[in-house]
């Protein structure tokens, strides 16, 4: 299995990428996962990328395209792949490398979602600072306001998710990445998922739309 996931930030990919890899039995690889643990770690790597996460910014190609095909040759060539590509370039460095190693993508899957959903989504996503559970204070509140309902840990907001960041990463998602769906329909790997709704039903269809694909 080779795949990729597209959608705004907020269309809960992040979520879906780690049940579909699970069910696939293929490693995860999520470019936003790994730049938030390197600037945790504040490897060379975090040091680079930091001030680009903090405003909602795309991390620049080359150093996106090189990490992520050091992840390939991690995973063998086998792979869901969370947040990237998003740009063209990116899409174009992906399909190259994958060429190269005759292994090509199986499919594009692509989260569909309005934009005030996203908006009210991610403005209103919490985590706990201690176990990660996640909230949303309009959509999945604790029960106590700032307060994980399973450990007592504090719930924080991620930097990136405060109101005007979200607004400039749907931005920079319509203008960069939304080009993809194209490039991907015009190889026949598009595929699209209705992201509204519960997580499960967003599964259900997701696994409705590569059905086809094997396991
Ligand atoms: P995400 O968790 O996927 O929303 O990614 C968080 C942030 O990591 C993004 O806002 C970008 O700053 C950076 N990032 C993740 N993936 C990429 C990518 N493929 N290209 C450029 N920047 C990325």
């Amino acid at each position: 299995m080779r795949l990729v996931l597209l959608g705004p930030p907020g269309a809960g990919k992040g979520t879906q990428a780690y049940r579909l890899a699970n069910r696939f039995g293929v490693p995860l690889i999520a470019t936003g996962d790994i730049f938030r643990r390197n600037v945790e770690e504040g490897s060379r790597l975090g040091v680079e990328a930091k001030e680009y996460l903090r405003a909602g910014e795309l991390v620049p190609d080359d150093v996106v395209v090189k990490m992520v095909v050091k992840a390939i040759e991690n995973a063998n060539g086998r792979f869901v792949l969370d947040g990237f590509p998003r740009t063209l370039p990116q899409a174009e460095a992906l399909e190259a490398e994958l060429d190269r190693r005759g292994q090509p993508l199986v499919a594009a899957l692509a989260f569909l979602l309005d934009d005030e959903i996203t908006v009210k989504r991610l403005a209103g996503r919490r985590t706990c600072a201690v176990c990660q559970r996640p909230y949303n204070v309009e959509l999945h509140p604790p029960r106590q306001e700032g307060v994980c309902d399973r450990c007592g840990g504090r719930l924080i907001q991620r930097e990136d998710d405060r109101e005007e960041t979200v607004r400039h990463r749907l931005e920079v998602y319509h203008h960069l990445t939304q080009p993809l769906l194209k490039f991907y329909a015009e190889r026949g790997l598009l595929r699209e998922v209705d992201a509204e709704g519960t997580e499960d039903g967003v599964y259900e269809r997701a696994v409705a739309a590569l059905a086809d694909l094997g396991s």
